[in-house]
């Protein structure tokens, strides 16, 4: 089937807001196997709202429309999709009552306005808003249906879980059924050239491979008449990746992150964790925190951004950094040494590099990173050259810190005899 998505709102087309409700709602289609050929987006008039719906409705069997749905007099989708579908408005009665509820219940006045929002299309479906007070609807006429979702995220995303999905999977004769393949320590295009093979063969299930910084996510989707078939063609696709790829897939479930895979690698494996960290300046540890329960794990986080901070804090001798310089393969060396004695954890990170755009010289050029790890008494260095923007170049040293983390743990307790971990 045929979705057309509509974004109501001169907010959105003046850009004062960012239309994330089109992103949102085209990802969700797309996975739900919906086929999306145009986004529109119109300002408040009812006009031109009325005209945007007659054209959507012309070349899509499902509208998705947000926004404009509220209590004032710029909000008028309602009025619009009724008055081009040659349905009347009239009152619902378990919307007013939830309106009059959620005023009560904040001690809230109810002007008269508000009463709007208890007015829906003749025979739509109404959906409840628990998070605000106006209903969402789902109208249908010869075929086609129109969805009606308020404009706020925090409204229109829970609604659409709650409601709008499981109406639409009832529409659609198949389920689709997705799995993505989480890998890092991997670039991008020697990812896609080790699954070209499996891409160019693809039909059902389809692989897309998504790049992100430092990782390249690889989504698995299938098409089936119920989600058992689709999950079980998915399946053999998926433990191929798994097998091509070995240990640098960190996960398969869509809700964790690269970090979080590695907290969840130090907790199962009782290790703690510090970081010193000079041109990412922080980042490193802030994504580790992110991870809830990180508190079991993570000791200290040292930022030492000048030398003299290094030499203070970590004990790194003047000589050593004048000879090789604070971005080399010998300082993050001794900054993870440093930082593991002074916070006496079992994995110790260390980033010092050149995140531009200045400071960069022929040796040493613009995105030169050095990351140290240290494992229970392993050190390992890895030299990168990262692309990009100042902020590009810090993010992506921070994904390799991860990666590197994840690679030292995972290789040391691989080489590590039995029952021999020292602590
Ligand atoms: P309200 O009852 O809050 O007026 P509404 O359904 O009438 O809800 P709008 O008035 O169109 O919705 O938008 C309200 C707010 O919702 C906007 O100020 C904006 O913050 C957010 N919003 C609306 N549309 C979008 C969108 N397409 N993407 C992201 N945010 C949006
Ligand atoms: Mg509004």
């Amino acid at each position: 089937m045929v979705v057309e998505l509509i974004s109501v709102g001169t907010e959105i087309l003046l850009g004062n807001i960012v239309n994330t409700n089109a992103a949102y709602l085209a990802e969700k289609c797309a996975a739900l196997g919906l086929s999306c050929y145009y986004q529109d987006v119109v300002g408040d008039n009812e006009e031109r709202l009325c005209e945007t719906i007659r054209t959507a409705l012309s070349r899509a069997d499902i509208l998705l429309i947000s926004g404009g749905l509220g209590p004032t007099q710029d909000d008028l989708t309602k009025e619009a999709a009724a008055k081009v579908l040659g349905k009347p408005l009239v009152l619902h009665e378990r919307s007013k009552a939830a309106i009059q509820e959620y005023f009560s219940a904040r001690g809230l006045e109810i002007t008269d306005n508000n009463w709007k929002q208890a007015m829906v299309p003749e025979g739509s479906i109404v959906l409840d808003n628990p998070n605000g007070t106006a209903p969402g609807m789902i109208i249908e006429k010869d075929g086609k249906y129109v969805v009606l979702m308020p404009g706020p995220p925090g409204e229109l995303m829970p609604m659409f879980e709650a409601s709008v999905i499981p109406y639409l999977g009832r529409l659609q004769d198949a389920v689709i059924f997705s799995q993505t393949v989480k890998i890092c320590g991997v670039g991008e295009s020697k990812a896609e050239t080790m699954v070209k093979d499996l891409i160019d063969a693809q039909t059902n299930p389809t692989i897309a491979t998504y790049a992100k910084t430092g990782e390249v996510h690889l989504r698995v989707t299938a098409r089936g008449a119920d989600e058992k078939e689709a999950r079980k063609l998915v399946k053999p696709v998926v433990k191929e990746l798994k097998g091509r790829f070995e240990s640098h897939v960190y996960t398969t479930e869509d809700a964790v992150t690269l970090e979080k895979a590695v907290v969840d690698l130090l907790l199962a494996n009782k290790l703690t964790v510090s970081t010193v960290e000079s041109c990412t300046g922080g980042l490193l540890a802030a994504r580790l925190i992110n991870v809830p329960g990180v508190s079991e794990v993570f000791k200290a986080g040292y930022i030492t951004y000048s030398n003299k901070a290094k030499r203070r804090l970590l004990g790194i001798k003047k000589n050593l950094l004048l000879k090789h310089g604070a971005v080399s393969r010998e300082i993050a060396e001794a900054m993870a040494i440093g930082a593991s004695v002074l916070s006496k954890a079992d994995v110790t990170v260390s980033v010092t590099g050149i995140a531009g755009p200045d400071g960069g010289t022929p040796e040493k050029p613009v995105g030169l990173v050095y990351i140290g790890c240290y494992v229970c008494g392993n050190l390992t260095v890895k030299e990168c050259r990262f692309q990009g923007s100042r902020a590009k170049i810090r993010e992506s040293a921070v994904s390799s810190a991860l990666a590197l983390m994840r690679e030292c743990i995972l290789k040391y307790y691989s080489e590590m005899t039995f029952g021999n971990k020292e602590k």
